[in-house]
């Protein structure tokens, strides 16, 4: 099924609920969202675009993005997001790869891009987008799909080499929609999606449940992540939910703190991509209340490994309820999730190994790249790449990517333990762990640490804090210290740069 129908089926029975907002400002109802985005599909056919063909969208997130997305989707044609931080050469990658012949840009992040590619970029902001989208209320329904037709080629963040394009169908869209309907959180039509992320990335990948659900999709007016906006944007326009990385969620419960709110109308903060240190979501959901789920997916299998509940990050009474809380939740509804050893064999329950997953939100391959997709999809399992291991119950805990486990005298330690306990000192704003070639010891364990502003925390202080709680051949052999941690545009520290500046190889 193309999932323009669920677009099409909502307008026609919720045709005047408001959709598209601008902040405040109402853009288009769920009628007029319709009639753009299948005027969109007519333009796109008359310009050649055939179902199954790529098309670029590089834009910030704008009202007009869902447009396009939808637009695309009516004419049977494949959605390539480009994050629009990405450089215009980066984008032009993209682009070259995908195959894409014709790119919708806002233009903030175009000048760049049309440097740098040869094809068809459309500006949303121009009267030819607007004729474009002209709807005469008379579009046609969406060009039929079947459930592996490719709707959006999902370029990964590349923090290890160049991106890859992990083909998304309409079927897995489907199948991961319904999950955060089952297992997430319910989407009521007085709700609102709020795009405090970036729409290439999960935010967007949230939108088609909101349509599904004929509830409100608000786009903040900065265009990005502004935390002052997003409790602005609660309170007058709540219930409000979002999809945040970590680093969000951090920032927006300094800022609640500054200003005093208690995230009044933020319904359901979805946090993930990324590892949540444990003394960040405690104190987040201290000062909010349980507005907060977990979840845990890949590219490859889109938001949709696992989950921890509301209720589950809010528990405070469980015997175990910390250990729950520093896991990634359990399994969601479509997928089977398991632990492998090197070969991909299952290893017993609690043991350490490569998480494993299959079903149906699972890619059927990365574009064009057999050998990739080879390497990464073994036996109908999708290979991670992520460290983990399953406790009895079936909560999932991560520890590390596997690239980034590091063997220091033949004993594999992971960094993610010792950032949790560095990151207990008050005086540490954000720290890396990673490992650096020793003769000695094959590899030794090296802390970036960034310390917050007029901190004087020393190695000492930070050796005294790992010997009170880990095993001391865990503690850093060296403690260097940064402005800021290198990252990439969703957010994620390269770990890759950090070894680079220690002068070390990386694949
Ligand atoms: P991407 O494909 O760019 O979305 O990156 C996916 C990777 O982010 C996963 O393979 C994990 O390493 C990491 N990740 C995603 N969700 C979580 C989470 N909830 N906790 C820790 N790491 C996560």
């Amino acid at each position: 099924m193309n999932m323009a129908e669920w677009l099409d089926r909502t307008s026609r029975h919720r045709g005047d609920a408001p959709a598209l907002f601008l902040g405040p400002t109402l853009v288009a109802d769920y009628r007029g969202f319709r009639d753009r985005a299948s005027a969109l599909a007519r333009a796109l056919t008359d310009r050649g675009i055939r179902p199954g063909d790529r098309v670029a969208i590089f834009m910030k997130n704008c009202p007009d993005y869902l447009i396009v997305l939808y637009g695309i989707w009516y004419a049977g044609a494949v959605a390539v997001p480009i994050n629009a931080k990405l450089h215009g050469k980066e984008a032009a990658w993209i682009i070259g790869d995908s195959g894409a012949g014709l790119a919708f840009v806002t233009p903030d992040a175009w000048q760049g891009l049309v440097d740098a590619t040869p094809i068809r970029v459309i500006d949303t902001t121009t009267d030819e987008f607007a004729d474009m989208i002209r709807g005469d209320g008379d579009g046609d329904a969406p060009v039929s799909r079947g459930p592996d037709g490719l709707a959006w080629l999902f370029y990964t963040s590349g923090t290890t080499g160049r991106p890859k394009g992990v083909q998304i169908t309409h079927g897995m869209l489907a199948t991961m929609s319904l999950c955060y309907q089952v297992d997430v959180d319910p989407v009521a039509p007085a709700d609102a999606a709020f795009y405090a992320a970036p729409m290439s990335h999960g935010a967007g990948l949230y939108a088609p449940i909101h349509v599904r659900m004929g509830a409100r999709h608000v786009c903040p007016v900065s265009a990005g992540f502004d935390a002052a906006e997003v409790l602005d944007a609660a309170a007058a326009q709540g219930p409000l939910s979002m999809f945040m990385a970590p680093t969000m969620v951090r920032r927006l419960t300094d800022e609640a703190r500054r200003k005093g709110s208690r995230g009044d109308g933020i319904r359901t903060i979805v946090y993930g991509g990324g590892p949540m240190y444990r003394a960040d979501i405690e104190e987040a959901v201290a000062l909010f209340g349980p507005r907060f789920v977990q979840i845990y997916g890949q590219g490859e299998c889109p938001m949709g490994i696992s989950v921890l509940s509301r209720d589950e990050v809010a528990d405070r009474a469980h015997p175990r309820w910390r250990d729950r809380l520093g896991s990634v939740g359990r399994a969601q509804s479509a997928v089977q999730v398991a632990i492998g050893d090197a070969d991909g064999r299952p290893v017993p329950t609690g043991a350490m190994g490569e998480i494993m997953v299959r079903g149906g939100p699972v890619m059927p391959g990365y574009w064009q790249d057999p050998q990739a997709t080879a390497r990464t999809l073994r036996d109908g399992w999708l290979m991670t790449g992520d460290v983990g291991r399953l406790d009895e119950d079936g909560y999932l805990t991560l520890q590390d990517r596997s690239k980034d486990v590091i063997i220091s005298g033949g004993t594999n330690i992971y960094p993610r333990e010792i950032e949790d306990v560095l990151l207990t000192h008050p005086e540490v704003h954000e720290c890396a762990i990673v490992g650096r070639p020793s003769a000695e010891w094959g590899e030794d364990v090296v802390a970036f640490v960034v310390r917050h502003p007029g901190s004087t925390v020393d190695d000492h202080a930070l050796d005294e804090l790992c010997l009170a709680q880990i095993a001391r051949f865990k503690r850093p052999k060296q403690y260097r210290y940064l402005q800021e941690l290198p990252k990439n545009n969703y957010g994620k520290v390269l770990k890759t740069e950090l070894r680079q500046m220690l002068g070390t190889e990386d694949t």
